[in-house]
């Protein structure tokens, strides 16, 4: 499970806190210390864990937490709000049109990342909340990335837009597929763009084509949360080179030690809006900061 080995040791080194009652300053010190070392080890970037750390120190000094009654319990708070601030306090959810008109949703991400099942998953989700969503095909350069498109869309009842003669280049298709939706009844369309392995320039042109072909609503990167440290940058070459409105964190069932999702808003400034947790059609949820504050925190 995500998260498991820090929220391990944030509850150890708050258990120890509350058992004490009557605090010294070096026992806060020492606690926030371990607090330090447990979000390192759990992968959260080291300019984001020293930020965090100024963030807390200066409450709990500020907070006069050594007077207060319960100063374990302070600190435990100070902590807790902190990390939710870290995740951006509040829900961010797509920018969507009214169901009369048309919104464009442009999926991004390395290959592998979890794009083509999480734009299934995401027309699921725009489905069961009334609107009509038609998804499109863009990856050209792997037949199997259509095809599995296909079948994932399948299964939950949605049309994909393909461009069965291959006729044209992702910026068109893309153009083409909006059209299609316009014609037919649609109000959603998810473009399903073209991975690479890695950060590549051709994409990132690509990318860019087709925002100047259609206009995109929502511009949404899709990364593994076991990828660590390389997800947070590959979201800091996308935010620069194409522009993000937002993150989806796929994986985050697996074993991660879940430093991506405490470090991606700080250091991109974009919010994370949802989570993949697992490979089922069904497995994404709305991020919510405070909330997974509280399931590290326990
Ligand atoms: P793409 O290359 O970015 O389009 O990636 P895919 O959508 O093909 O996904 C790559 C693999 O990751 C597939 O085996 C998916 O089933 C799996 N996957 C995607 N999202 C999740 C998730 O949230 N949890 C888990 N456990 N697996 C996922």
């Amino acid at each position: 499970m995500a998260f498991e080995s820090l929220s391990d040791k944030l509850q150890n080194i708050f258990k120890n806190l509350r058992k004490k009652g009557k605090l010294t300053e070096e026992d806060v010190k020492s606690a926030l210390k371990e607090v330090k070392l447990a979000l390192l080890e759990a992968d959260v970037s080291f300019k984001v864990v020293k930020s965090f750390m100024k963030d807390v120190q200066d409450r709990a000094v500020g907070a006069d937490v050594m007077n207060g009654l319960n100063p374990g319990q302070m600190v435990i708070k100070i902590v807790s709000d902190e990390l939710t601030s870290l995740m951006g306090s509040e829900m961010v959810d797509l920018k969507l049109n009214p169901q009369t008109s048309m919104t464009v949703i442009m999926m991004m991400g390395l290959n592998g990342a979890g794009k083509t099942t999480t734009s299934a998953k995401l027309a699921a989700k725009l489905k069961s909340r009334g609107y009509r969503p038609l998804l499109a095909g863009l990856d050209i350069y792997r037949p199997a990335a259509v095809k599995q498109l296909q079948v994932n869309a399948e299964k939950i009842g949605i049309d994909v837009y393909w461009d069965d003669k291959h006729e044209f280049l992702p910026p068109d298709i893309a153009k083409n597929a909006v059209g299609y939706a316009q014609q037919n009844g649609y109000n959603i369309v998810i473009l399903d763009t073209a991975g690479r392995l890695q950060i590549d320039k051709d994409m990132m042109d690509e990318l860019h084509e087709i925002k100047e072909k259609v206009t995109v609503d929502d511009s949404i990167l899709v990364v593994d949360a076991m990828t660590g440290q390389d997800a947070v940058n590959v979201a800091s070459a996308f935010e620069e080179k194409v522009g993000i409105d937002g993150v989806i964190l796929t994986k985050l069932d697996g074993d991660t030690r879940g430093g991506v999702a405490l470090s991606i808003r700080a250091t991109v400034g974009k919010p994370i809006l949802y989570v993949g947790m697992g490979e089922k059609l069904d497995d994404l949820q709305q991020f919510y900061p405070d909330r997974m504050a509280s399931r590290i925190l326990g």
